[in-house]
């Protein structure tokens, strides 16, 4: 895979820091479905969260199928950060480079499986739990439906969390080539 060939294309999409990984540097933990249990409204609605994405240990080893990852970020300024719809409808733009990215990686001859934010809202009505994706080729799980810890990976990799009214978006494209 040629890294500057893609580092030349992300460099034209809106992405504030980017970090090639090794997936087995991820910290997986049974803490985070605690929180999409008793915290998420989102949780048991949709294929792209908990408990339909499988257990923590089901989707690490999916996870560790694919020895590489791409992290990277976006950030947008919101008026007030408490206003949560404010916050989501941002989300849109961050899934968009999201694509991007994963096309980009794909395009070198890579596959890939992409984890990014929040839960899935392609169909107005997600067919869970009644029949399968309408689009698992589209849809993008959340990093935190698979036990990924986001906080841990910016620290260890001095992602920016700026704060204040910026919404930080993070994603994961995992590959293997
Ligand atoms: S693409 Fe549709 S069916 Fe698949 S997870 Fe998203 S909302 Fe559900």
């Amino acid at each position: 895979m040629n890294r500057e060939a893609i580092e030349e294309k992300l460099g034209e999409l809106p992405i504030v820091q980017y970090e090639w990984i090794d997936s087995s540097e991820l910290m997986f933990t049974e803490r985070i479905r605690h929180i999409c249990s008793t915290e998420c409204p989102m949780y048991n609605t949709t294929w792209a969260c908990p408990p339909a994405v499988g257990t923590v240990e089901e989707c690490k080893s999916r996870c560790l199928c694919y020895p590489h990852a791409l992290m990277f970020t976006t950030m947008v300024e919101v008026r007030d950060i408490a206003d949560i719809q404010a916050c989501l409808d941002t989300r849109a733009d961050h899934e968009e480079v999201a694509h991007a990215v994963s096309d980009l990686i794909r395009a070198q001859g890579c596959s890939t499986m992409t984890l990014s934010t929040e839960a899935c809202h392609i169909c107005e009505k997600c067919a869970w739990p009644d029949g399968p994706c309408r689009h698992p080729d589209k849809m993008f799980p959340c990093v935190e439906s698979h036990g990924i810890m986001a906080t841990d990976i910016a620290e260890k990799y001095g992602i920016d969390f700026i704060g204040g009214n910026v919404v930080t978006w993070f994603s994961l494209v995992f590959y293997k080539e």
